[in-house]
């Protein structure tokens, strides 16, 4: 029978994206013992590569800023948007108070910040299977499978940083205000591609973004709601390819990238968990409330929850209050976020009359 293994700690991670990399460090680099639980299989390709600015405000206060730089990220330079009615609106990267954007090679920076939480001496774990997480006096004992073996890890304190995905401990239930849904596909540019913006540009059934990154790839991505998309693959790509074309600044990039890879759908979007905290536990990043793409703050803000969760927790004599403070503060912004982001689709709705649009019009 394989051996099961015993590891104490004060706080137990389970998710290794921004957020969960984010609060393990923080904790880590407040003293506490802390167990960062990612699957063995994560995806091998993730969205969200284009990084906003601020995200050097929760690095700096992690101490990675000036690694962060050397990543070999490319620097954002800006947006050109056709949104609305109007001639497509430029922004330059220039105007931002907080310098650059950058456009990352997302599976490099997560590695880089899961070997950062390593070296601030996180304990990382790779988890095959989940088997059980249950409560003993006021604290958790959660239990994993790892390479075969059974590891229980006890910790006043377990942190859902999981995603969109439904979390380990059974609270996963999310009111979603919409169904949007990202279809991405991938490529080489060009070598005569120079421009380092972001393009978002609306179209009839929905919208699309597209970006260089790093490697001389880039990212395209259509983006409409999840019952709107043929179900099959081939008839999906059609469906994107007829929106592509009805485009201007986005098709002008697709016709700059080559051997594209086939479409991937990612779900993008909206919604707030119903719970997101109990005496000791709590979800945070898109594990709490999910954010659509449009936003464009996914990475930097989970970043920078991560290292507010961690602050909380360490300098608060409750942990319940800590706790507490922590998803009024989540509930709040979300708040706030989905009266904007229902004002920014209602400007292009006039243009289109399709479902997608109609729906967003009110
Ligand atoms: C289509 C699309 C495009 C986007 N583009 C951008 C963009 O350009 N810029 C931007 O800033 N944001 C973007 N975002 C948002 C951004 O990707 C997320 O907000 C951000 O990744 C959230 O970080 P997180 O750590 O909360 O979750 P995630 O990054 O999703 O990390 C969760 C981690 O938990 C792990 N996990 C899940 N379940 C378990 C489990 N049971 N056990 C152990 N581990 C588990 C997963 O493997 C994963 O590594 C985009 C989102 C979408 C959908």
């Amino acid at each position: 029978m394989a051996k099961t293994t015993a590891l104490a700690s004060d706080a137990v991670v389970v998710g290794g994206g921004p957020a969960g990399c984010a609060v393990a460090l923080g904790l880590a680099q407040a003293g506490a013992r802390v167990v960062l639980c990612e699957r063995t299989r994560a995806l091998a390709q993730k969205p969200g590569e284009i990084v906003e600015p601020t995200i050097r405000m929760p690095l700096a206060e992690l101490g990675l800023a000036d690694a962060f730089e050397g990543l070999g990220s490319l620097m954002l330079a800006g947006s050109l948007t056709a949104w609305d009615d109007g001639p497509p609106v430029e922004f330059c990267g220039m105007l931002s108070a907080f310098g650059h954007g950058v456009l990352i090679d997302r599976c490099r920076f997560e590695a880089w910040l899961a070997a950062a939480a390593m070296d601030a001496g996180v304990h990382v774990m790779r988890v095959d299977r989940w088997l059980a997480s249950t409560t003993r006096q006021g604290g958790w004992e959660v239990a994993c499978e790892s390479g075969g073996q059974s590891t229980i890890v006890t910790a006043p304190v377990v942190i859902e940083a999981t995603g969109r995905g439904t979390g380990v401990l059974g609270h996963g239930r999310k009111d979603m205000q919409d169904r949007l849904v990202a279809f991405l596909t991938y490529g080489m540019m060009d070598c005569e591609w120079r421009d380092q913006r972001l393009l978002i540009e609306a179209c009839e059934h929905g919208w699309w973004y597209a970006a260089p990154l790093p490697g001389r790839r880039g990212v395209l991505a259509f983006m409409t709601d999840v019952d709107l998309a043929p179900q099959s693959i081939a008839k999906r790509q059609e469906h994107a390819d007829s929106q592509l074309a009805t485009t201007t600044i986005i098709r002008e990039f697709a016709a700059g990238m080559c051997s594209r890879s086939r479409l991937r759908g990612f779900p993008a979007g909206s919604g707030i968990r119903q719970v997101i905290h109990g005496t000791n536990w709590v979800s945070i990043g898109d594990a709490a409330a999910s954010y659509d793409p449009l936003s464009g703050r996914g990475v930097a803000v989970a970043l920078a929850k991560g290292a507010a969760v961690a602050r909380v927790i360490s300098r608060s004599s409750s942990l319940p209050k800590a706790l507490r403070t922590y998803a009024d503060a989540e509930r709040g912004t979300f708040s706030d976020y989905l009266t904007e982001q229902r004002r920014t689709y209602r400007r292009p709705a006039p243009r289109f009359a399709s479902t997608f649009w109609e729906r967003r019009a009110a």
